[in-house]
């Protein structure tokens, strides 16, 4: 019996793929082999690449001159692997700061170039993205930097920067494939894979190429995007299990109707979740109306005493993780694509039941 899984990451896959992840757990297609035991370059892993590769590009409209990257280290790892990779001969970089995941990103870049700070959103303890007007751009900067879904704060972008000639770089790792992008307004496009992709362990890149050419001479040849792009991600051995799992989310989403048919789900499925939080007086999420985010909807209990019973409650009923990030507290309802809408209904019911026996 299968949980509604409400966890930021890793969370929950699509069924039916890990169906038939199992059901091709030993014997891929007649090969005799698990996809973990296949060499990386070999004639059926690489059938299997070239077309999870194909998939995306085809699901977010990837424009021919912008290179696919699968790569390792996480997010994380691309905090530093992004400064590395394009100052070329520029000393500083802008980044906007919008919660937990800005702050680590610019506390990482700190150690590499001169971060400035271009607009912030501390003053409201970030429940809100502060607009462009507000952002003091440095027109010397090798990029700007922005994290386009919060997942900790529960805050997204609604729109996309306007940086003129600076790339944007964005970390989109909890909310890519969730809706509708243009790529082509974005220098690099980077996330982890355990939030709305696939497995831990994976790293997607979407740079463009004429990116590649501003790298430090210190980067290292894994995380070097040019080398990486050169040798098609396989500089040394990728994720290979991860990329595969990935190819399968990518063929359930084209299923499904494509990134524009998911999209409307995750409207109704937030839409859902916040239109109850709005006319309940026993329930709270701080974030400004425009700025919230479709994938990670935080919520606090007006009575925090009650937060133990709240999910001791919820688990009972089939929901698990929901409980806030620390920095935060409360609850936090992670619903990326795979979340069904009945599990949304499921929360909702539970939340009226709570609230009505603790209100
Ligand atoms: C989860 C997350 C990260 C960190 O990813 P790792 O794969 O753990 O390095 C970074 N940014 C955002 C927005 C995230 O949601």
């Amino acid at each position: 019996m299968r949980t509604f899984n409400f966890s930021a990451g890793p969370a929950v896959l699509p069924e039916s793929v890990l169906r038939r992840a199992a059901d091709e757990m030993l014997d891929w297609h007649g090969s005799g082999m698990s996809v973990m035991e296949m060499s990386h370059r070999g004639r059926e892993f690489i059938s299997i690449f070239d077309k999870t590769e194909a998939d995306l590009r085809q699901l977010l409209a990837i424009p021919s001159n912008y290179r696919v990257l699968f790569l390792q280290g996480g997010a994380m790892a691309e905090n530093a692997i992004i400064p590395m990779n394009l100052l070329g001969g520029r000393t500083k970089a802008d980044y906007v700061n919008t919660g937990e995941w800005s702050k680590k990103s610019i506390k990482e870049a700190g150690k590499y170039c001169t971060v400035n700070v271009a607009a912030s959103a501390e003053d409201r303890n970030f429940t809100y993205v502060p607009p462009q007007q507000d952002w003091k751009l440095d027109p010397d900067a090798a990029y700007v930097h922005v994290c386009t879904n919060e997942t900790i704060g529960g805050v997204e972008y609604h729109w996309v920067p306007d940086t003129g000639a600076v790339p944007i770089v964005a970390d989109m790792s909890s909310h890519i494939l969730s809706r509708v992008i243009d790529v082509s307004r974005y220098g690099v496009i980077y996330g982890g894979a355990q939030k709305n992709i696939g497995p831990a362990g994976l790293t997607l890149v979407i740079v463009r190429d004429d990116l590649l050419d501003r790298a430090l001479p210190i980067t290292p040849s894994a995380f070097h995007w040019k080398e990486q792009a050169e040798a098609g991600s396989m500089l040394n051995t990728p994720p290979t299990y991860g990329i595969y799992i990935a190819g399968l989310v990518f063929e359930w989403l084209l299923e499904q109707g494509g990134v524009a048919a998911i999209e409307q789900l995750n409207i109704a499925k937030a839409a859902l979740l916040y239109d109850y939080l709005d006319r309940s007086g026993f329930y709270v999420n701080p974030v400004a109306r425009s700025d919230r985010s479709r994938m990670n909807i935080p919520f606090h209990l007006r009575d925090p005493k009650l937060d133990g019973e709240f999910l001791r409650g919820a688990e009972a009923n089939g929901m698990v993780q929901l409980k806030g990030h620390r920095v935060v507290g409360g609850m936090r309802a992670s619903i990326y694509n795979a979340m069904p809408i009945e599990g949304v209904r499921a929360l909702v019911s539970y939340m009226q039941e709570f609230e009505r026996t603790h209100g």
